[in-house]
């Protein structure tokens, strides 16, 4: 008996450029990492890469998959103007605002290569004050005053959002959507990971600190001044390349196939 749990994909490693079946190796690894370090949300919010060899494309998620499920060659090639150009043989098809939100991102910045949307608890919690994300702790000083705020209107479903996405984003790289979870973008998919796990753990650490109900104990602002120079670019290597072949390791370890 076939079983109904087990989504068969047909692979496609063959059928694409070298350079589109390394983004979607390390794009369905990253959905997988994502879903490892607990900040997935069953089969909401997407990540997302450009195809380097086709620019005016991304891979997305198919609508309906969990991101343990996530495999190259599930991924859905999607044009800046909302075209499926592949789509694997399941019922899932695009994500709405999955496509407002990362074509808004990718036309809006020919520097990102990949971007990241996620709904925890502590990104929605942070995203829901009034002070946003407070340079709190080191970790959280790498976003200080790189990062932009995106009120809250409903899900983005509006192709009209973009214009005004692109506005909240500006040069940053990095956007916490107000009442509704964060964004990273970055150069890489690697870097874009790197980013998300750092922004959330910051919200993370942010929230239990001011849940303790005693006086918060907040860097002077020549010390946050410093210690968020010292995450810049110019000072600092490019973030998650060190990592990623290590974070591959682990998945090669304990969840292989999505690089199928
Ligand atoms: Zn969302």
């Amino acid at each position: 008996m076939t079983s109904m749990t087990h989504i068969k994909i047909e692979p496609i490693k063959g059928s694409v450029s070298a350079a589109e079946w390394q983004a979607r190796v390390d794009l369905a690894a990253c959905y997988r990492l994502c879903d490892g370090y607990g900040m997935s949300d069953m089969i909401y919010t997407h990540i997302s890469a450009r195809v380097p060899d086709s620019p005016n494309y991304f891979l997305l998620n198919p609508n309906g998959m969990l991101f343990s499920e996530i495999t190259a060659s599930s991924l859905l090639k999607v044009s800046m103007d909302g075209e499926i150009a592949y789509k694997p043989d399941t019922p899932y098809g695009m994500h709405p605002a999955g496509f407002t939100i990362h074509s808004g991102l990718y036309r809006a910045r020919p520097d990102i290569q990949a971007a990241m949307h996620t709904h925890t608890v502590a990104g929605m919690a942070v995203s829901s004050l009034k002070c946003g994300l407070l340079p709190l702790t080191q970790t959280a000083t790498r976003f200080y005053g790189r990062i932009g705020y995106h009120d809250f209107r409903g899900p983005e479903r509006d192709p009209s959002e973009r214009a005004r996405l692109a506005q909240s984003l500006g040069s940053f790289n990095y956007l916490i959507l107000r009442n509704h979870g964060l964004i990273t973008a970055g150069a890489s998919v690697a870097e874009t990971f790197s980013a998300m796990y750092g922004l959330e753990r910051s919200c993370q650490a942010q929230l239990q600190a001011m849940a303790c109900n005693t006086e918060l104990n907040m860097p002077s602002d020549e010390v946050v001044a410093a210690s968020c120079a010292m995450y810049g670019p110019e000072i600092s290597r490019s973030y998650g390349l060190l990592e990623w072949p290590a974070l591959l390791r682990k998945l090669d370890a304990t969840q292989p196939g999505y690089d199928a």
